[in-house]
Formats: C-alpha cells, sequence, structure tokens
C-alpha cells in the first residue's frame, strides 16, 4: 500500500536575485512501513523534499499524496492538523527544549491534544521514553544528556502522538559514528514495533547502508531508488 505517491513534483524558491530550482520533476511512490533514506550531496534537495513531505511548505507544481490525503489542497490550519496527526519529526539538532526534562519534551506535543486524560498522557510518554531506552533519564535535562541520548529523547516525542510517519532531516549529522549506528538500528527497530514509516535524509555514506531503500537526489533530480543493504 503506498503511503505517499509524488508526481512531477517541482518547487523553486525564488529570491531577490535568482529562482532556485531546488526540486524538479521528482517522481516516487513510497510503501506504508518503509525505511527509506534520500541521500545526495549539500544542497541537492533533501530537506526541500522532507518539508514538502511533512506538509511544512508547499511545491510549486506536481502532486503530492500523503496517506491518501492531497497535501497540496490542504490550507495552513489544515497542514498544521495533518501533521499534528500524521507526522512525527526528528533534527540534526535534536531541538529539544532546554528548560523541560526528558519527560517534558517528549509530552509536549501531547499537551494540546485534549482527547487524551493525563494519566493516559503520562502513560504514552512513559511507553515512549521505554521504547526508546530513556527511561531512567526521563527527568534529567537535555544538557545533562550525550548528542546520541538527546536523539532517543527526540525519537521518543516523534512516536508519541503515534503518527503513521516519520520524518528525519539528517538525524545523525551531529553524532559520531557508533552512536549515528545505533540512532539508526533504533529507527528501524521502532519501525519493526510500531509499524512507522521512516523517512530519512543524509550524506553519511557510513549509515546509508542501514537504509532498506536508497533515493539518491542531485541538483534536485531524483536520479534513482535502489535497494540498500539494511
Ligand atoms: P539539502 O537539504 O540537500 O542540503 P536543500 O533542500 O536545503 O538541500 O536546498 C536545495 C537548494 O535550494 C539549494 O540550492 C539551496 O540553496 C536552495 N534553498 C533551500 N532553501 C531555500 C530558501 N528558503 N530560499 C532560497 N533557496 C533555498
Ligand atoms: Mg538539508
Amino acid at each position: 500500500m503506498s503511503l505517499i505517491v509524488a508526481k512531477s513534483l517541482s518547487k523553486t524558491y525564488a529570491t531577490d536575485s535568482v529562482a532556485v530550482k531546488a526540486l524538479q520533476e521528482v517522481n516516487f511512490d513510497i510503501e506504508v512501513g518503509a525505511f527509506l533514506a534520500f541521500v545526495g550531496p549539500s544542497g541537492s534537495g533533501k530537506t526541500t523534499l522532507l518539508n514538502l513531505i511533512g506538509c511544512l511548505d508547499k511545491p510549486t507544481s506536481g502532486s503530492l499524496q500523503v496517506a491518501g490525503v492531497d497535501v497540496l489542497k490542504l490550507g495552513r490550519r489544515q497542514a498544521a492538523e495533518f501533521r499534528g496527526q500524521n507526522v512525527g519529526f526528528i533534527f540534526q539538532s535534536f531541538n529539544l527544549i532546554a528548560v523541560l526534562t526528558a519527560f517534558e519534551n517528549v509530552e509536549y506535543p501531547l499537551v494540546m491534544v485534549q482527547e487524551l486524560r493525563p494519566a493516559e498522557r503520562r502513560d504514552r510518554v512513559l511507553k515512549a521514553l521505554k521504547a526508546v531506552g530513556m527511561l531512567e533519564q526521563k527527568n534529567q535535562m537535555p544538557e545533562q544528556l550525550s548528542g546520541g541520548q538527546k536523539q532517543r529523547v527526540a525519537i521518543a516525542r516523534a512516536l508519541v502522538t503515534q503518527p503513521k510517519l516519520v520524518l528525519a532531516d539528517e538525524p545523525t549529522a551531529n553524532l559520531d559514528h557508533e552512536t549515528a549506528y545505533m540512532i539508526l538500528r533504533l529507527m528501524k527497530q521502532m519501525r519493526d514495533n510500531f509499524g512507522i514509516t521512516f523517512i530519512f535524509s543524509t550524506h553519511d555514506t557510513r549509515i546509508i547502508g542501514e537504509a532498506e531503500i536508497v533515493c539518491t537526489l542531485e541538483d534536485g533530480k531524483l536520479l534513482r531508488c535502489e535497494a540498500g543493504h539494511g
């Protein structure tokens, strides 16, 4: 079953001087449960593409369906709602809130979910922290955590809303090789255990092999998608 279908997807940034063609006529079809990497050098369009899939930005032309929804038709508020219900995000620089504990960081995306009672909310947060092996550190502040631990908390935060899809933009760029590898293994385990589709970007050749599908971008063009070694 397809989760994401892109047809002739293009994005041009209009700057003062020039128009930057960040994505050009990109086509792909990503299945539910995929563990897929978009790879390519800096400037090849990875972040632009993940932003479109995550409904953070709109394409210039083409079509994009995510979880059966034509995301081009969503207004700003609808897009925000769609993200809240369907998409979890993981960032290169972890983006934890410095004044909140690990527990509170993971709880944060649930605070707005009104139908959840406090006890259920707590339960979900603890479950997510347990899944990433961070239960013991739940009361620690981000500054007390290593890079790998921060990214584990960020993964728990992405999972806690029970999204269909997690998008991770260069999630291992600030981690050493061994930690990067562990984070990739953890993401794959979350895919296996919860059936959540994971799409990440990287230009790190050391972890590209962990992806099950590798899609290569160059100058905004999707050159190919092929089976990885993961
Ligand atoms: P990557 O994530 O692979 O490094 P990006 O998607 O960030 O690539 O960028 C693709 C191209 O689009 C680059 O040439 C970049 O300079 C340009 N670009 C990205 N974001 C913007 C923006 N907001 N305004 C103008 N140009 C942009
Ligand atoms: Mg980028």
